[in-house]
């Protein structure tokens, strides 16, 4: 038995270390990667369950690494979380977004928006509130054109600070998206203080929508209507889901259903293609 448990430290050990130099593998990479310019966005539309008409993007980062091809964001975000590259890397990743989107406003396609993904960590330095007017200064951006998705927990851990820096920047007309809603502390009570413009319902409701009842989306579009916040629902797979969400009046959709996340050009011929027909 001793021998076994010392097999298992030893096993431990072993899978601790490979652990950690896969992060620090990563950490270094992620430094070179911003340095050489290895990120690339896509672009998911997010559209109305009525028309449908595409309104938005999300955009979704992509890394081109040089030696493990196209890694997805799940593999790389939550370490640059832990070693705190997040900031730097979010960072570059609105500045590649803001430039797009000048490209695009460029292109006689003024309406065009496009949110980011951000970490909850900026909401607590009111420097990011320069950053995001620097962006809009240098781009040019049409006024609300960019917008940002955060999740809840961050928020509330800091929730005056986090109102400041919304304040901040509410008058670029930026809209806070509440990602993942539903999944997180869901602390109802401070929802209606958070200077917040849309949830965005997590997937994992959505795929519970089948012809049965649904409770829990029927509370958080009830919430949504009371507070007059917009609702985004994610990952809508299936025309039933699609019409069951319209139905019980959900307003915005994004889901594999319309569009998985698409590269730049594509994004815009498809923007082009489905809002002109
Ligand atoms: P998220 O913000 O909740 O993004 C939604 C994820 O669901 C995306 O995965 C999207 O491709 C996927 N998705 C959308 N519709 C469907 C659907 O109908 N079915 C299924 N199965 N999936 C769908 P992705 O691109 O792999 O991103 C994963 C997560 O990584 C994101 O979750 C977000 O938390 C993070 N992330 C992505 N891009 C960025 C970024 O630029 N900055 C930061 N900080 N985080 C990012
Ligand atoms: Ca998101
Ligand atoms: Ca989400
Ligand atoms: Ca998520």
């Amino acid at each position: 038995a001793k021998s076994a448990g010392r097999s298992q430290i030893r096993y431990f050990n072993n899978a601790m270390r490979s652990k950690l130099k896969h992060q620090a593998d990563i950490e270094n990479d992620l430094q070179h990667g911003i340095k050489n310019q290895e990120f690339e966005l896509f672009f998911q539309p997010i559209f109305t369950l009525n028309a449908p008409k595409v309104v938005s993007f999300e955009s979704l980062v992509r890394w081109h690494h040089p030696r493990n091809g196209l890694v997805p964001p799940d593999q790389f975000i939550p370490i640059a979380e832990n070693t705190g590259q997040i900031i730097e890397l979010d960072l570059h990743i609105l500045e590649l977004a803001a430039k797009q989107l000048a490209q695009w406003q460029k292109q006689s396609l003024p309406s065009v928006k496009v949110t980011v993904n951000v970490s909850s960590r900026h909401f607590a330095s009111l420097e990011f509130i320069d950053h995001i007017r620097t962006l809009y200064d240098k781009y040019d951006l049409n006024k609300g054109s960019l917008c940002l998705e955060i999740t809840e927990s961050g928020l509330i851990e800091n929730l005056g600070l986090a109102t400041k820096i919304i304040e901040g920047i509410t008058p670029l007309g930026v809209q806070l998206y509440l990602d993942d809603f539903g999944t997180g502390y869901s602390a109802l009570g401070y929802l209606h203080q958070l200077p917040i413009h849309v949830l965005k319902i997590d997937k994992s409701f959505v795929d519970q929508l089948t012809t049965k009842e649904t409770p829990l989306i029927d509370a958080i579009l009830s919430l949504a209507k009371s507070l007059q916040l917009e609702v985004v629902a994610e990952g809508i797979e299936t025309p039933k889901q699609w019409a069951l969400l319209k139905r019980k009046g959900c307003q915005l959709g994004q889901g594999y259903l319309v569009s998985k996340p698409m590269p730049s050009q594509q994004a815009m011929s498809f923007l082009v293609a489905q809002n002109t027909k």
